[in-house]
């Protein structure tokens, strides 16, 4: 269903929300009032773009954009630009080597004692800066004999303690698929924590509802939500309300955020981020520097600057609410920290 209205959609159930997204750049465009020819050239948009990965953007998301503001921050993480298409030296389709680690359809097996499981290749809105913007999700689709090899290979390797659902987003998938992953994985006795990484909670808050909650906390599996949110005009009532229903029924709930030129890379923006996430009860895990996939170098932080913002934050926020400041390294077995910037040049 594609809808070509913009009211109305708070009526519609999270498949509904799901499938009806905005797909088209035209329609993005007149529903946010932005006519092309007076883009800044920095921010052009580009359809080019939009064909190597699709836009997608949920009703809920681009209710919260300021129409007739090119620069506004939902709106850079979602608009396909011209400057995509330039060469970026550096950049590739796979930066974290992850189809070296991915043993089965499915499972992603390259951090110590976790497991990755890509359960869906969906996502309620595309980010522009996406690092699995390339991922070959068409050979990762197990299939009911390939979710059974996945929870074989879990059991063969009992140093896996936690199962990290991840996508795409795992959420787009649907309630009975997840319930009977999570009861498989709960059978096996190594496996303590189910950890799901997903942006619905803060891109499809409708997602959170009582179906979902019942699978995710009806097993003895400790269950962790990390959600993605990287602006603090993200988090509006919808989302504040899908927070707290999360939190209230005893899932803990961490945040990840990208550091993204021109959306986060200013201390007071990060700053509100993470007290508006606590107000919600969630927790600022980790801060990511960009990972360097083809399409996103438009949105790179230095990570001289990267060092530099995140030692400012240290100073303005109490030691929880500060995010571990990290790097993903191809190959590697965990995430890299970024050490404060006292060895490095003065900026
Ligand atoms: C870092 C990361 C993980 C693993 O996180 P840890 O807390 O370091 O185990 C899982 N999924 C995604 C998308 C990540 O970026
Ligand atoms: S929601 Fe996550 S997986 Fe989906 S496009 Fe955005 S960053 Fe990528």
């Amino acid at each position: 269903m594609i809808a070509r209205s913009f009211d109305g959609w708070q009526s519609w159930s999270w498949q509904q929300q799901l499938s009806g997204a905005i797909r088209h750049l035209d329609e993005l465009l007149a529903l946010l009032g932005l006519d092309p020819a007076t883009a800044p050239p920095e921010l052009a948009p580009a359809l080019a773009a939009s064909q190597s990965f699709s836009l997608r953007v949920s009703h809920s998301w681009l209710n919260r954009i300021r129409p007739g503001d090119w620069s506004d921050p939902l709106l850079r993480q979602v608009l396909p630009l011209a400057t995509e298409l330039d060469p970026w030296p550096g950049y590739s389709d796979d930066p974290l080597a992850e189809r070296d680690s991915n043993p089965l359809p499915g499972l992603i097996h390259k951090y110590h004692g976790r497991v990755l499981l890509t359960v869906s290749s969906a996502c309620a809105i595309n980010c522009r800066y996406c690092f699995r913007r390339a991922f070959p999700y068409q050979d990762n689709r197990p299939g009911r004999d390939g979710w059974q090899a996945v929870l074989d290979y879990v059991a063969r390797h009992p140093e896996i303690d936690e199962v990290i659902l991840s996508g795409g987003d795992p959420l787009a998938a649907n309630d009975a698929t997840l319930a009977s992953l999570a009861r498989g994985l709960a059978d096996l006795p190594s496996v303590r924590r189910l950890r799901l990484h997903t942006r619905l909670p803060i891109a499809l808050p409708a997602r959170i509802d009582d179906a979902l909650l019942d699978w995710l906390t009806g097993t003895r599996l400790q269950p962790i939500v990390v959600v993605h949110s990287n602006h603090p005009r993200e988090l509006d009532q919808e989302v504040a309300q899908a927070l707290q229903r999360l939190g209230g029924a005893g899932v803990t709930l961490l945040n990840q955020s990208v550091l993204l030129r021109g959306v986060n890379d200013c201390v007071d923006t990060l700053a509100r981020l993470s007290l508006a996430l606590f107000d919600h009860g969630v927790l600022p895990y980790y801060l990511h520097v960009l990972d360097r996939v083809t399409g996103a170098g438009h949105f790179e932080v230095s990570e001289l600057r990267a060092r530099e913002l995140w030692q400012r934050l240290g100073q303005r926020l109490p030691g929880f609410l500060l995010p571990r400041l990290a790097r993903e390294d191809a190959g590697a077995r965990a995430k890299t920290l970024l050490a404060p910037p006292s060895e490095a040049p003065e900026p």
